[in-house]
C-alpha cells in the first residue's frame, strides 16, 4: 500500500520560502487529497526511515519548514468545515489560508480578531509559530485557537483542547509543526467590524517617553521606526461604527502613486543604489520618512485592510519578543549602538508591536505582556546585503533584555538557552517526544533547538 503513495510524492521539487533566503530540495514532494493519504506517508516514512515536515505558505524567513526527505503540502485541505454563528468559531481544513478564511468570515459577518501584517499564510503555519499582530490586550494568532485535530507519527487522529488535556492544548497551539500534522483547526473569530486608522508622524524618544499612554489609548496601538533618524509613525486603531467611505478614483491613484510607485519601486531603486553608497542609507530613510509619512492619515476600513499592510520586496528580517517594559530600554540601547557603529545602515522600518502574555508552553509571549521588535534589511532586486554585524548586535541587546526569539525567523538560539528563555520548555520536548518518539517531525531547524 505505502508503495503506492511512494508514486505520488514528486521528485526534483526546489522549495524556496517567500523571501528566498532558505530552500530545500525534498526526496519527494506530495499533495495529499485526504487523511488516508497522509496516513500513507506516515507508514512509508517510517518504512523508509524518512523524515516528514509539512509546508504552509512557506513565509517564514527561516528553515523551519524545510525537509531533505518528505515535504508535504496541504493545499488540498483548504475547506471551511463548519461555521457556529452562535459562538462566533469555524471549523477548518489544516491547509486553509488566512486570505481565504477572512473573505469566507466576511460572508458570514464574522472576522478574525486580530492578524499580521500579511494574510498569505495558512492558519496551522501562523498558529505552528505564534503569529502575532499588534494590541496589548490581544494575544498571537495561536491563542484563538479552541481545538485542533492531530494526525501523529503513529498514524493517529488525536483532538487536543483547553478541556481535554490542557498541556498537550498549550503545546500543540504553538507546535513548530513537530508534534503532528495539523488536519483541522476550530478557530474563535467575532463579529466582523471595521477599524479607524489614526496615523501620523512623531519623534521616537516622545513615543517612548509616552508609551503608557500610548499602550492604554487604542486597541491596536503599534509604531514603525526609521532607524538613523529620530522619526517614528504611530497607528492607533480602533473598532469603530463609522462607515467605511470607498476611495475615488483620483485617492485611489494617489495612493498608488505614494505607495506603490514611490514607496515601492523607487524605494526599491534607491536601496539598490545605497548597496553602491552605503552611507546614503541614512538619507534614503530620511527622504522616505518625509514623502511617505510625515502627514498625519485617517482612514476607516474592513479590519484585514487596516491589519494588513504592503510588506515591500524581498528581504531578511529578525524578530524577538521582550517584556513590555524593557520596549524604551532596548529602543535606546538599539539607537546608542547605531550612534557608535556608523558602519552599519539599517533599512526602515524598524516595526514595534505589542502582544498580550498567554500560557501556551513555547509562545514567545509565554506568562508575559511582551514588545516585538522586528528588523529589517531588504534585498533590493535580490541583491544580497550584509547584514551579520547588525543581527548579532540586536540579538546580544534583545538576550539581555529577556528577549525570545520569534519561532518562523532565523535565529541561533539552542536548547540551554531555549531553557533558560522558556520556564515550559523542557516540558514542551516531553510531550514532542511523547507524540512524535521517532522523530518523525523533526527537520534540521528541530534539530537545532532539540
Ligand atoms: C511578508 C511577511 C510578513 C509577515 N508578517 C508577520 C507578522 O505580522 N507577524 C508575525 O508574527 N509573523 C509574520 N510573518 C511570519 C509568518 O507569519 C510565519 O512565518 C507563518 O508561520 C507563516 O505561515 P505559512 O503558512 O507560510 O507557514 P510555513 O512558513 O510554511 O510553516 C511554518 C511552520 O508551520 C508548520 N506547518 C504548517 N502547516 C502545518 C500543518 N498543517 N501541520 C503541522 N505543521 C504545519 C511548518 O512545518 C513550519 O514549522 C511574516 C512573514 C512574511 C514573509
Amino acid at each position: 500500500m505505502s508503495y503506492s503513495i511512494k508514486s505520488r510524492g514528486k521528485t526534483g521539487i526546489l522549495f524556496t520560502n517567500w523571501s528566498n533566503t532558505f530552500f530545500c530540495r525534498p526526496e519527494l514532494f506530495f499533495v495529499p487529497e485526504n487523511v488516508h493519504h497522509l496516513k500513507e506517508i506516515i507508514r512509508l516514512a517510517h518504512l523508509e526511515n524518512k523524515k516528514i515536515r509539512v509546508v504552509g505558505c512557506g513565509h517564514s524567513p527561516s528553515d523551519i519548514a524545510c525537509s531533505k526527505d518528505y515535504l508535504i503540502s496541504l493545499r488540498q485541505f483548504d475547506r471551511i468545515l463548519h461555521v457556529d454563528p452562535e459562538r462566533h468559531q469555524v471549523k477548518v481544513e489544516g491547509g486553509v489560508m488566512v486570505v481565504d478564511l477572512i473573505s469566507y468570515l466576511e460572508k458570514h459577518g464574522l472576522a478574525l480578531r486580530i492578524a499580521g501584517s500579511v494574510s498569505s499564510l495558512t492558519l496551522a503555519g501562523a498558529i505552528c509559530t505564534a503569529t502575532h499582530g499588534s494590541g496589548v490586550n490581544f494575544g498571537n494568532l495561536s491563542t484563538l485557537v479552541v481545538s485542533m485535530e492531530i494526525l501523529t507519527s503513529a498514524g493517529e487522529i488525536i483532538e487536543v483542547s483547553r478541556d481535554n488535556d490542557l498541556e498537550l492544548f498549550q503545546a500543540a497551539c504553538c507546535s513548530l509543526g513537530a508534534l503532528g500534522i495539523i488536519i483541522s483547526i476550530t478557530y474563535q473569530c467575532e463579529k466582523a467590524y471595521s477599524l479607524e486608522l489614526n496615523q501620523y508622524p512623531c519623534p521616537l524618544h516622545t513615543v517612548l517617553e509616552n508609551l503608557e499612554v500610548h499602550l492604554k489609548s487604542s486597541e491596536h496601538f503599534r509604531f514603525l521606526w526609521f532607524p538613523h533618524t529620530p522619526g517614528t509613525v504611530v497607528s492607533h486603531i480602533n473598532r469603530t461604527t463609522k462607515k467605511i467611505v470607498m476611495p475615488s478614483r483620483l485617492s485611489k491613484w494617489h495612493s498608488w502613486f505614494w505607495e506603490y510607485l514611490v514607496g515601492y519601486y523607487v524605494l526599491e531603486l534607491s536601496y539598490y543604489i545605497s548597496t553602491l553608497i552605503p552611507s546614503s542609507v541614512p538619507f534614503i530613510n530620511r527622504l522616505f520618512y518625509n514623502l511617505l509619512y510625515s502627514k498625519p492619515r485617517k482612514r476607516v476600513d474592513q479590519s484585514q485592510n487596516i491589519f494588513n499592510f504592503e510588506c515591500l520586496f524581498k528581504q531578511y528580517v529578525n524578530e524577538w519578543s521582550i517584556p513590555i517594559d524593557k520596549t524604551a530600554t532596548v529602543l535606546i540601547e538599539l539607537e546608542n549602538w547605531f550612534s557608535q557603529n556608523t558602519d552599519v545602515r539599517a533599512h526602515f522600518p524598524i516595526e514595534v508591536r505589542f502582544v498580550k502574555g498567554d500560557d501556551l508552553l513555547i509562545s514567545p509571549s509565554h506568562g508575559r505582556d511582551s514588545c516585538y521588535i522586528n528588523i529589517i534589511m531588504y534585498r533590493p532586486y535580490g541583491k544580497l546585503v550584509d547584514y551579520i554585524k547588525y543581527w548579532n548586535a540586536y540579538e546580544d541587546i534583545m538576550t539581555q533584555n529577556g528577549g525570545r526569539p520569534h519561532w518562523a525567523k532565523a535565529h541561533k538560539v539552542g536548547p540551554m538557552q531555549l531553557k533558560e528563555m522558556y520556564p515550559m520548555y523542557a516540558k514542551f520536548c516531553q510531550i514532542r517526544k511523547k507524540l512524535d518518539p521517532t522523530d518523525t517531525f523533526v527537520n534540521s531547524y528541530m534539530e537545532r533547538i532539540l
